[in-house]
């Protein structure tokens, strides 16, 4: 198909109001910018012209790649399948260790950005045979609209979504778009307010807050991703503090991919994390109850699922292949045991229930 046959959109966002003074106030996420005449957001990619907000990335994918669904990273989510991934340039965090920010630190009109509207990507993905489509790379929130009309042009060809994101949206927002969303990793990129604050210019309890909507007030399939950097967020009593949060907060089968940071962007006085540390942190997320913890960016046994019942691998992974799955239903072939995740096309529509009762209500 002709990928370029479309002008670049001028396209109004969503989620900003205008100020007294001129201004236009961005609540998608919780940055809350106030954006001046001619002036761009955090992100870079919403931006203030004429007294309306403009979202640039709309349409305007940089990236465009078929990935396995365990680069996510997903190992509960139909494991073994391939996803139709995007994303677009910027970001709302500004994160000095980024493993990404070729795209995410670029302006809108920096990238290579093809023309693509929500049902030709959706054209994409059906002509490569995936069955879901992921928003990743860069951070999806803050493109919203796209994403919403990209997922409803999924759900109408009975394809999957997925959001891969760092979780910094305000609630209002968050439930806009995650009512069209399957779906998520979510980036737990540490666990003190201290290491958000100064490495991401961020703040943690956000990060908290939509972990709990997910968990509580949607049936949105998610997983939860932890960079481990050496010196800044290895330590066992973090390690201990955040799976406490999660055991308490979240439930004990929540999946929690601990991954090797490597040098990148401004952070290059840091070693790429040892393996021994992700063994570490995993061994500790273990003995207190979490039932599925998995190491990546390295090669490792611990990519493979283990049931919690019998302790048996039901799921075989080299890197991100999947090389046996013994899943039956979404039992543990051996012992019977239900394996937390979604599985089978059922499972996924029975899920979406929730945003079908907030659509009448
Ligand atoms: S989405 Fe972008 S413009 Fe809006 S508040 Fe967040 S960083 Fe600012």
């Amino acid at each position: 198909m002709q990928l370029t046959d479309l002008s670049p959109q001028v396209y109004e966002a969503r989620w900003w109001e205008p100020m007294v003074d001129g201004r236009l106030h961005c609540y998608l996420c919780p940055r809350h910018c106030h954006i001046g005449e001619g002036q761009n957001g955090f992100c870079f990619i919403r931006r203030n012209e004429g007294g309306r907000l403009l979202q640039l990335g709309y349409g305007r994918p940089a990236a465009l790649a078929m990935d396995p669904i365990e680069k996510k990273p997903l190992s509960h989510f139909f494991p073994g399948t391939k996803i139709l991934s995007m994303g677009t340039a910027g970001c709302n965090m500004g994160c000095s260790f980024c493993q990404n920010w070729d795209i995410s630190k670029a302006k809108s009109d920096q990238g290579n950005a093809l023309n693509l509207s929500a049902e030709q990507v959706v054209e994409v993905a059906l002509e490569h045979h995936s069955p879901h489509i992921a928003f990743t790379y860069n951070e999806p929130t803050i493109w919203g609209e796209y994403v919403i009309d990209v997922a409803r042009e999924a759900h109408a060809a009975g394809l999957n979504t997925v959001m891969v994101s760092n979780g910094y949206i305000t609630r209002e927002a968050f439930f806009d778009i995650y009512r069209y969303i399957d779906a998520a990793n979510i980036d737990l990129k540490a666990f003190t307010e201290d290491f958000y604050g100064k490495m991401t210019l961020t703040h943690l309890q956000p990060v908290l807050d939509t972990l709990k909507w997910l968990r509580h007030e949607t049936g949105v399939w998610f997983e939860i991703t932890n960079l481990i950097i050496p010196t800044l967020n290895d330590s066992n009593s973090e390690f201990k503090e955040l799976c406490d949060w999660a055991l308490n907060n979240l439930g004990d089968d929540v999946p929690l991919h601990f991954t090797a940071f490597h040098p990148d962007f401004k952070l290059q006085d840091k070693p790429p994390t040892p393996p021994e540390t992700l063994h570490r942190a995993r061994r500790i997320a273990m003995e207190m109850g979490m039932k599925y913890v998995y190491e990546g960016n390295i090669f490792s046994e611990a990519a493979n699922t283990i049931c919690p019942g019998c302790k048996q691998v039901v799921i075989t992974r080299s890197w991100h292949s999947v090389m046996s799955n013994k899943l039956k239903n979404g039992r543990c072939g051996n012992c019977g045991t239900r394996i937390a995740g979604v599985f089978t096309r059922a499972e996924a529509e029975k899920r979406r229930e929730w945003a079908g009762a907030l659509e009448s209500s």
